[in-house]
């Protein structure tokens, strides 16, 4: 089979053949295809698209390419969650916690930040001591013991979506929906969860800027969910606003612990319940309100927040932090971000905040540069807040003062005004099921 061939078929609109895809992906992870010809074809699928059958072969392709992890012990108990990535987004740290608390086993293998958006293992690591690798034993009896564990994407998993999700960050090729579905859906098979909710974001700061196209994204993904045998559903989420007021690592920790205490900003609150409960519902069976209700009193029990000191514990993080967060360690620098006028916050462009919160150190711009776990940007106002002239509406975290005035910057640029009330996103657009 030749590699030029299968590009020129796509190039024309083609639909590629089982054994052609499985042929691009085996090769490619083997080493033995070229980045330039990966790349040209991604480009051509890009701009052509894939059928269902085609981006079904791939994702399955895609998820046989390294290890899976066999979580039968588990029977139909295990759930997993993913995010389609966004400014604020700790949503895990609240629902896993919650959904752990309540029977659900829960083991999670997450993500880095990795340009505007952040990752929940870096926010993990707030935490002195927490142990982001372990070997397979050690994570399976976490699991047994605690109900959950939540590691880093282990080094073999889905090794095909690794080599090329690479490649598509730096050949503009990210936002494709067939790739999108193949790249999330692969790693979540390899993971071996009976049940998936997944959180696909639309808006300013996700990959899906309209809600309509998060929703064929979404449709896609469930699909080929079903297909495989998982018990799947998607939220579709608001991402055109950092979600909660915190963005950066520790910063979000105390936020999401906060949520979880029975406080925390509403619209975070929200989506953890809504994503809480379509975990409860999909892994113990129960029906909407049922497991609504549920997650709501193991928040207000406090049972969810003994369930996170008893997890962070068993990672081996400073667990003390949870009853007293005072002792995360604090930024040396802090600075006012002052409203230039009045008038409503209209807009608030998330990427452009997150950007922001990674100049301050929140975040890395190349995958080997180290975080800051204190900095970040704690949002004062949002869209639809009204704001006088000269009111703080944001506050900024750092060790490093030379940043703040970009960062400063990039949040006043990030913002509109207007004397007009702006219509809120809806915050959660629809459910696919
Ligand atoms: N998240 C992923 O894991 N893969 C993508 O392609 C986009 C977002």
């Amino acid at each position: 089979m030749r590699m030029y061939d299968i590009i020129t078929a796509k190039k024309r609109g083609e639909e590629l053949s089982d054994e052609q895809i499985e042929f691009v992906i085996d090769a490619y992870t083997k080493g033995e295809i070229p980045d330039y010809q990966i790349s040209a074809l991604m480009m051509a699928i890009y701009f052509k698209g894939m059928t269902d059958k085609e981006t079904a072969t791939m994702t399955m392709a895609m998820a046989k390419s390294g290890d899976t992890i066999d979580l039968s012990e588990f029977g139909t108990l295990t759930v997993d969650k993913h995010s389609t990535g966004g400014v604020g987004d700790k949503t895990t740290l609240v629902i896993a916690p919650i959904a752990a608390s309540l029977g659900c086993k829960v083991a999670k293998m997450s993500g880095r930040g990795l340009g505007h958006t952040g990752g929940t293992v870096d926010k993990l690591e707030s935490f002195t001591g927490y142990k982001t690798s372990m070997d397979a034993e050690e994570f399976f009896e976490c699991v047994r013991r605690c109900g959950m564990a939540v590691i880093g994407q282990s080094g073999n998993l889905a090794p095909a979506d690794k080599k090329l999700y690479a490649l598509r960050d730096v050949t503009a090729t990210v936002d494709s929906i067939p790739l999108i579905t193949a790249s999330v859906m692969s790693k979540k098979l390899a993971a071996g969860s009976h049940s998936i909710v997944l959180d696909v974001k639309y808006g300013s700061g996700g990959f899906m800027k309209t809600p309509e196209d998060a929703e064929r994204l979404a449709c896609g993904m469930v699909e080929i969910g079903k297909r495989c045998g998982r018990s799947i559903s998607a939220l579709i989420t608001c991402m055109d606003i950092p979600l909660g007021l915190a963005i950066g690592n520790s910063l979000e920790v105390k936020e999401a612990l906060a949520v979880l205490s029975g406080g925390g900003p509403e619209d975070l609150k929200t989506v953890c319940i809504a994503l809480a409960t379509e975990m409860v519902m999909h892994s113990l069976g129960m029906g909407a309100a049922e497991a609504e209700a549920a997650v709501r009193e193991a928040i207000s029990s406090g049972k969810a927040l003994s369930k996170f000191k008893e997890w962070i514990g068993a990672q081996g993080g400073s667990a003390d932090y949870v009853s007293d967060t005072s002792l995360f360690p604090e930024a040396k620098f802090t600075h006012e971000v002052k409203s230039p006028k009045d008038g409503y916050v209209y807009s608030m462009n998330a990427e452009e905040i997150g950007i922001a919160s990674v100049m301050l150190g929140a975040g890395r711009v190349t995958k080997d540069d180290s975080i800051d776990h204190s900095a970040g940007i704690i949002l004062a106002k949002k869209t639809g807040d009204y704001t006088r002239c000269g009111d703080t509406i944001a506050v900024l975290y750092t060790n490093n003062e030379k940043k703040l005035a970009d960062a400063e910057a990039a949040i006043l640029a990030a913002i509109r005004f207007s004397d007009k009330r702006p219509e809120l996103p809806a915050l959660i657009y629809k459910t696919v099921r």
